[in-house]
């Protein structure tokens, strides 16, 4: 990837090839800059952005796709010819700024091929930051210390949206594994100066670690296995200051390719009884207790603070959760013609959500509590009748009242429907 300042567009330009972490080792040395991107580097530019990619630094700074200014894309004409367009935020055609509009979070494969990204005001990473990783383990857990653990982390940033505070800065992931992994995970990161007791971070990381990992829970460790996709950092069971690229370099997990199925839910309030019910109850504790997948996790992430307050309209329409879920599930396939165990982990990941969300047909319908799926984890199964009996279609789940325009969008720019998917946006006539 060339990353380089164009003063033509006044933004810093990545390459679509790239990934999160070429944008992390090229893009920050070059500029000071960051995206508030994913923490795996492998992930692709090309389909982190277009869906409106975050990380650790998002409620901080946002989404990736808050900065975004411009994109170009080869596009595919009725007659079948291509076109390289560039269209821009301030684009005075609309039609072009629709296109970079459906770019903010309408998800890749959907109107041509995007090859180069354009970021305007990116903002500074912090230069240091305070790590903690922690874990329990899993047989030291009651249902009801279990139950404490959830509603204290779901208070927490019911609390604390802020992006002015450290602790409305403050990210974390909470790794619910499967009891087979034996343990449950915690990682938190938040800006630090220095590690003196009255530093602001310190102070932030003091009190979120008393709000979830108090006496009201049982004792825990140093994290000695990885946590989803990020590694395990048993060195910061103590809050570690380090620079931020350490810390983004640290939490990059590079663990052999295998299979995976995702599921995501984004929360505007705390859980309810019966979510942590069910999560408990399909973590191995009453349903699936044979099942031994140490890979297969609930993961909930801090959400919310700067990415509840975009500077811009744009296509990721959640805009007032407080926590993102992501159901993972990974596993080996003895050979490209044998898929293995495959069965088995699609029905603990299909099970495990649908059992969370039994309030509201299965899925984490717009309403009161929840607002809808990632499209950056895209799930089939919530086009599936048999999965979804809610009366939310896959596509108000992922856009909520967004599709409509990204039909437009569709329509104006990729006539002849050439890139499409299980899950691309329809075009209009096609509803
Ligand atoms: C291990 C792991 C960790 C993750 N962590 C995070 C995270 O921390 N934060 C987060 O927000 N997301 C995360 N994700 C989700 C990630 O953002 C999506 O999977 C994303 O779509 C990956 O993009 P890709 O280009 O690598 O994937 P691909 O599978 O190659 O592409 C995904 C979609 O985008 C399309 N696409 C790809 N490139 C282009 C292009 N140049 N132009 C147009 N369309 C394109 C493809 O056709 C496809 O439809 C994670 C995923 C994984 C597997």
């Amino acid at each position: 990837m060339r990353d380089r300042y164009d003063p033509d567009l006044e933004a810093w330009c990545v390459q679509a090839g790239a990934t999160n972490w070429h944008a992390y080792s090229h893009l920050y040395p070059l500029s000071g800059k960051a995206l508030p991107g994913g923490s795996c580097y492998s992930v692709g530019l090309g389909g982190h952005i277009t869906g409106g990619g975050y990380g650790l630094l998002s409620r901080q700074s946002g989404l990736t796709v808050d900065y975004l200014y411009a994109v170009e894309v080869a596009v595919v004409n009725a007659d079948r010819t291509v076109d390289l367009v560039v269209a821009t935020r301030d684009d005075p055609d609309p039609d072009r700024r629709d296109l970079w509009w459906a770019h903010t979070g309408g998800g890749g494969g959907n109107f041509g091929v995007v090859t180069r990204f354009w970021f305007r005001d990116l903002p500074a990473p912090p230069e240091r930051v305070l790590i903690t990783a922690r874990a329990w383990k899993w047989p030291d857990f009651t249902k009801e210390s279990f139950t404490r653990l959830l509603n204290a982390y779901g208070e927490y940033f019911a609390d604390h949206q802020d992006p002015a505070t450290p602790a409305g800065r403050l990210f974390t992931l909470l790794t619910l594994n499967h009891r087979a992994n034996g343990e449950i995970g915690l990682i938190a990161q938040v800006d630090a100066d220095s590690d003196a007791e009255d530093d602001p971070g310190v102070a932030a990381m003091r009190a979120f670690l008393k709000k979830v990992d108090g006496d009201r829970v049982p004792d825990s460790h140093p994290m000695w296995s990885s946590a989803a996709e990020h590694a395990a950092i048993p060195g910061a069971y103590k809050p570690r200051l380090m620079p931020w690229l350490t810390a983004t370099q640290a939490l990059n997990s590079s663990g052999e390719n295998r299979c995976g199925k995702y599921k995501s839910a984004y929360l505007r309030k705390p859980f309810t009884k019966r979510q942590i019910t069910a999560m408990w109850d399909y973590l191995g504790n009453t349903h699936f207790e044979n099942y031994d997948n140490k890979e297969a996790v609930i993961q909930i992430d801090s959400y919310g603070s700067a990415v509840n307050d975009p500077p811009h309209d744009t296509a990721s329409p959640q805009r007032d959760s407080i926590l993102k879920m992501q159901y993972q599930v990974y596993w080996q396939r003895p050979s490209d013609d044998d898929a293995g165990d495959e069965a088995k982990h699609l029905a603990w990941i299909r099970e495990t959500y649908r059992a969370t969300f039994a309030a509201t047909g299965g899925v984490p319908v717009i309403g009161e509590n929840t607002d809808g799926c990632y499209v950056n984890y895209p799930d089939t199964d919530l086009s599936d009748a048999d999965w979804n009996t809610s009366d939310q279609s896959w596509h108000k789940l992922y856009y909520k009242d967004a599709y409509t325009r990204l039909q437009r969008v569709k329509a104006r720019w990729d006539p002849l429907n050439i890139f499409q998917h299980a899950q691309s946006i329809r075009p209009p006539a096609d509803i």
